[in-house]
């Protein structure tokens, strides 16, 4: 976990140096779109043994509202015939298709449009808003660096992605679980 932290240490630095670079946030405030359609996001191990941390320093009352929530999200994707393990291929890509817009598309963490687990919460939302270098592709939410987004050099998502991969293998667990799914057993364990 001490890796772990180095590399969100280095995510911190490299979106602070874009966040300078852009002249403040990217995000319009107030907005939390990008938490409404991830319920299916596909998580590392390493990257849950941190929020697992952010989800038990929460109260109570809290963590048995998450719980709710992913089980509700669970229930309505296994009545379309979704598991954990066939929603992974894909990164849970087509599953939140019978979810999107709908209450249970949500990410469980988010709470009144706030995120619960904000310090512990993984790396694709810690770069979300940012342009990132994904593969061979330059990606970015479309709500923000708009027309901009080839003036500044992308975050190196490849390679904080395949850290958590090569961290996760190390704790003895190479698949990914889908959010709503790691949720439920993070508060369950
Ligand atoms: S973990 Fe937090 S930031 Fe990430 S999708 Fe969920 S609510 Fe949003
Ligand atoms: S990344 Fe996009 S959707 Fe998410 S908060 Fe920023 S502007 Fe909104």
């Amino acid at each position: 976990m001490e890796a772990y932290r180095e590399l969100v240490s280095e995510i911190q630095r490299d979106v602070e140096r874009l966040r300078v670079e852009f002249g403040g946030v990217p995000c319009p405030t107030n907005c939390f779109s990008c938490c409404q359609n991830t319920a299916t996001m596909a998580i590392s191990e390493v990257e849950a043994q941190d929020l697992k941390i952010g989800l038990e320093r929460l109260p109570a009352q809290l963590r048995t509202h998450i719980r709710r929530k992913a089980e509700r999200t669970i229930k309505k994707l296994e009545a379309h015939g979704y598991s954990a393990e066939n929603i992974i291929p894909d990164a849970g890509m087509k599953a939140i298709g019978v979810i999107k817009g709908t209450p249970e598309g949500e990410c469980p963490m988010l709470i009144a449009g706030v995120c619960a687990v904000y310090e512990h919460r993984p790396v694709i939302c810690r770069v979300w808003g940012y342009p990132i270098h994904n593969g061979n592709e330059l990606a970015c939410c479309h709500k923000t660096f708009i027309g901009k987004r080839r003036q500044y050099r992308p975050l190196n998502y490849t390679r904080y992605w395949n850290e958590c991969k090569r961290l996760s293998s190390e704790l003895g667990v190479e698949k990914k679980t889908p959010n709503c799914y790691l949720v439920l057993r993070l508060l369950s364990e």
